[in-house]
């Protein structure tokens, strides 16, 4: 473990030295402004960090008394691991798998998206400069038609998807044929609820921050604006000047705000989207088209009328565009917020201490942010429920996601051994 540990340390200090050739590398692959992908490479710096600190006291030993003279949880690595990886965070995503999951002991296998290749290749690379052993760390150019039959193979023993539902259904169900464990993270449509006593200069900000962040392609980005009827015209107005405001352009450029999103099939998505949702009678204050210029580009997109049944609510919006819902009292907001199959993140932006435990209680997702953006952090488990997937990532709880739990009973005193399963 100290040598891994070691090792892990070197991975960061190459992420955080290459950070700026590692972030252009990401925005020339997928898009995203230059800023965001060099703060990416430092944040897996910090998950390379805060696992080589702490993966060793996340799976020490756990003494747990018993009739046993003694008894204990001891936990081991599981073998090779398949990672599926999406595009929009491209280096992220990987590392939040690969840090704890290389710490615990295991191979990592990585099917990185088709549309990121040089960034999988470098990863793969940057665990080798760091001194894991040839193979502790695999990218596998191979396309989504191959995932099954690596998870045919024996030796391939679990497995963790990021991306869409139908692609963690996909796998999740080939792995289960074989009865392999899985970790699904999958999409979101996090809602963003804003209450009367909320800071509204802070809400506004960061609800267009929160929607248009990575260009509106992230799973934790907030997609549904539920703001409490009081307020509801003063944000409205101020979220749709500042979503005008955005600067749009070469995601190269330090100034840029949005950048093209990652293929034309996302903006043919968006649009249709859009259009559909016009067509049953939503509003659209700004933006809604792409925009005539070379790229994937979309206008930042601001949506209101949008009936919370209509399929543009339910599913998951994968680009710079946000609704706006009105509620009455937070048991409707709560009420629209969880109409979602979805259940990923949520941010409720109240100052009442009543409301922040209600909001706590009541809202259907992975995660609850208190007057703050929906964000992952190496500390805090990260995850979703409903058909946003299971299990999770980051913190103790992500490193024990690929390990046999193991019990250990050494006897003694064998009175109570006797007892049924
Ligand atoms: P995607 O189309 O589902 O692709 C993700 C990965 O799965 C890619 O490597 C893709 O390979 C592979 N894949 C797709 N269909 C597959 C199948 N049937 N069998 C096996 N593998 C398959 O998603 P994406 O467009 O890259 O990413 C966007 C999605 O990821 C969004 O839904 C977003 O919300 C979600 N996401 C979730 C989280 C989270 O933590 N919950 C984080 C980030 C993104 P190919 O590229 O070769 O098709």
């Amino acid at each position: 473990m100290a040598e891994r540990a070691r090792m892990m340390q070197r991975a960061g200090e190459i992420l955080e030295t290459d950070k700026q050739s590692l972030g252009q590398m990401m925005t020339a692959e997928m898009g995203k402004p230059i800023k965001a992908a060099i703060a990416e490479a430092e944040k897996c710096a910090w998950v390379c960090r805060y696992y080589a600190e702490n993966a060793q006291q996340h799976l020490a030993d756990h003494i747990v008394e018993t009739t046993a003279k003694k008894s204990y949880v001891h936990f081991q690595p599981l073998g090779p691991v398949l990672a599926v990886m999406p595009w929009n965070f491209p280096f992220w995503q990987v590392f939040r798998f690969a840090a704890p999951a290389l710490m615990a002991g295991n191979v990592g296998l990585l099917k990185h998206a088709s549309n990121v290749p040089q960034c999988a290749l470098t990863i793969e690379d940057i665990f080798a400069r760091a001194g894991f052993p040839q193979g502790v760390f695999q990218t596998l150019l191979i396309g989504s038609d191959a995932v099954e039959g690596i998870l045919n193979d024996r030796r391939v023993v679990a497995a963790t998807l990021t991306g869409s539902e139908p692609a963690g259904r996909s796998v999740a169900a080939a792995a289960g044929k074989q009865i392999k464990k899985t970790v699904l993270e999958l999409g979101g449509s996090d809602p963003f609820i804003v209450m009367p006593s909320a800071n509204l200069d802070e809400a506004v900000t960061t609800a267009v921050k929160a929607r248009t962040i990575n260009n509106g392609q992230s799973c934790i980005a907030a997609k549904r604006f539920i703001v409490a009827a009081e307020i509801y015209d003063e944000f409205e107005r101020r979220f749709v000047e500042d979503m005008r405001g955005l600067k749009i352009g070469d995601p190269m450029e330090e100034s840029t705000d949005i950048g093209p999103l990652a293929t034309p099939q996302i903006v043919n998505d968006l649009d249709e989207q859009v259009k559909k949702a016009v067509a049953s009678g939503a509003r659209v204050l700004t933006g809604g088209k792409k925009i005539d210029r070379a790229g994937n580009f979309y206008e930042p997109t601001v949506l209101v009328d949008v009936d919370i049944n209509a399929p543009v609510s339910c599913e998951e919006i994968f680009g710079p565009v946000a609704m706006l819902f009105r509620a009455s009292d937070i048991n409707e907001a709560i009420r629209i917020a969880n109409a979602t199959q979805f259940g990923l993140g949520s941010s409720a932006w109240t100052n009442d201490a009543n409301e922040q435990a209600q909001f706590i209680e009541e809202l259907e997702a992975g995660s609850v942010f208190i007057n703050g953006m929906v964000a992952s952090d190496p500390r805090l488990p990260f995850g979703g429920v409903k058909n946003s997937g299971y299990g999770r990532e980051l913190a103790d709880f992500g490193i024990r996601e690929f390990v046999n739990i193991k019990t250990v009973w050494i006897g003694g005193n064998t009175d109570n051994a006797d007892n049924t399963e």
